[in-house]
């Protein structure tokens, strides 16, 4: 270390990002500081994915307890859901995972301070009243929900609220047409409130291939989701019951919740950055060049905070990128082309690689083939879900360039696929690939249409 500073790295945020970027560099024997003013591990850890993802298991019962009937299961009495458990279990799980995380940083050799920190130049932080100097500042701060300012917009809730809910009202609105908003619509509906979504556009999870974004819409209808296409929320009021969401459309919605999932700001305000050079995006995110190095030389950025891919697997990368560059070998890099992801939805969409649109733009020449099929659980299971996938293909080098699934298993289906895409793969090579019998991603190797 330079014997000039306190440190050599100082992270601001504790999550996903900031928390690999830490142990990794303390492991290669640097002197490393984290700075966090909430909870360890982030929002993926605690207002995001893994409560999410619990949420959704747990949405998901109803289901599984009415195709166990077809499999020769009598379930007894009506199922009924304890709320509070669900919700206080999740916490019991999230706070495990907090401390799982404190001792990752402890064991590494990393400095924690609880608290928030500044940016007080290009070398200083200042934290619960004391300065710090450090060679190099790390800002992984993440990014908040965003609810736009309307009428009555105070008494819309963020996703960050859902995890800690009093009671399940008996129906509700969502706001949104992106991951967060089908993914809450879903985990609303199956725990048996009455759910209507509504979006400004046209289509939902417009960034997604445009088919994959029809037939989750068509499934969330049939599993009872009332979605709203075109319009937006005008007004928000009280009533005795609980909200009015009045619709621009001219109807109203009455609901004991209001969820706005618009969207998340890159968390920058009040950090200091005005004692930097740093620069930012138009919705405040942090502008990084090569290496996720901002204009100020010695401050890097990296994770939500810079508005990439809002994703925590990509801020993991890009924090073993930073860190490999900064005090390894320089050879680690990371490629925003084939970035499996996948929405949580019900039914579940997971992708890699392009749209067909993208497809269509890109190539000359694409071949698309398409399988709708309805899995196997179901037959005698008795639901109407079906799966659907689609294979895209440059026909010249014969490439699969975009892969899509919607329906059961898809993000566990679509990772290993996933694999196979990064690594070059073929039509011919998934023609040459025997399945897995009876398996629905054995539908992958055998498309012929
Ligand atoms: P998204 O960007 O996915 O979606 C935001 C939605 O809100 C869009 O449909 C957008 O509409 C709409 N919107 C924005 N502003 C307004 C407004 N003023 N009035 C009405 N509607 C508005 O954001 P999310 O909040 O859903 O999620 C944030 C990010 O978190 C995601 O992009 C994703 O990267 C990550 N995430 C990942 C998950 C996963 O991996 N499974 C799960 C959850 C989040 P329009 O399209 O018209 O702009």
């Amino acid at each position: 270390m330079s014997d000039h500073y306190d440190f050599d790295l100082f992270v601001i945020g504790a999550g996903s990002g900031g928390v690999r970027a830490a142990r990794m560099a303390a492991s290669k024997g640097k002197k490393v500081a984290v700075a966090e003013e909430r909870y360890l591990g982030g929002t993926c850890v605690n207002v995001g994915c893994v409560p999410k993802k619990l949420f959704v298991y747990a949405s998901q019962f109803p289901e599984l307890f009415h195709a166990s009937r077809g499999f020769g299961w009598d379930m007894g009495d009506q199922p009924n859901l304890n709320w509070s458990r669900l919700r206080d279990n999740k916490t019991t799980e999230i706070e495990r995972l907090n401390l799982i995380y404190q001792q990752l940083l402890d064991n590494s050799g990393a400095k924690l301070f609880n608290g928030r920190a500044t940016v007080e130049g290009p070398h200083q932080i200042s934290i619960n009243g004391v300065d710090y100097s450090a060679e190099n500042i790390l800002i992984a701060t993440g990014g908040w929900p965003f609810i736009p300012e309307f009428p009555g917009s105070e008494l819309a809730i963020s996703s960050n609220e859902m995890f800690y809910l009093e009671q399940l009202p008996e129906k509700s609105v969502v706001v949104g047409g992106g991951y967060i908003a089908v993914e809450f619509a879903g985990i609303l509906n199956g725990l048996g409130v009455e759910t209507h979504l509504v979006y400004r556009g046209p289509q939902l999870l417009k960034a997604f291939d445009q088919e994959m974004g029809d037939r989750v819409k068509m499934g969330m209808q049939a599993k009872g989701v009332k979605i709203y296409l075109n319009t937006e929320v005008e007004e928000i009021t009280k009533n005795a019951q609980g909200l009015s969401v009045h619709l621009k459309a001219g109807n109203c919605i009455e609901a004991g919740l209001a969820l706005y999932a618009t969207g998340r700001n890159a968390n920058t305000a009040h950090l200091g950055l005005e004692n930097t050079a740093v620069t930012t995006n138009h919705n405040g995110s942090i502008q990084v060049e090569d290496q996720f190095r901002t204009v100020e030389p010695s401050i890097y950025a990296l994770g939500d905070v810079i508005d990439r891919v809002q994703l925590t697997p990509v801020a993991i990368q890009e924090a073993m990128v930073l860190i490999d560059h900064l005090y390894g070998d320089n050879s680690l890099e990371i490629d925003y082309n084939h970035i499996p992801t996948a929405v949580f939805c019900q039914p579940e969409l997971a992708t890699v690689g392009l749209t067909e649109a993208q497809a269509k733009q890109k190539y000359r020449n694409i071949q698309v083939y398409r399988s709708d099929f309805k899995p196997m659980l179901h037959t005698l299971g008795g639901a109407a879900d079906r799966i659907f996938i689609k294979l895209i293909v440059d026909c010249e080098s014969d490439r699969v360039v975009g892969c899509h699934m919607v329906g059961d298993h898809a993000a566990e289906i679509i990772q290993g696929i996933a694999i196979a895409i990064k690594a070059g793969a073929t039509k011919a090579h998934f023609d040459a690939t025997i399945g897995i019998h009876p398996s629905s991603a054995e539908e992958f190797v055998t498309l012929r249409q």
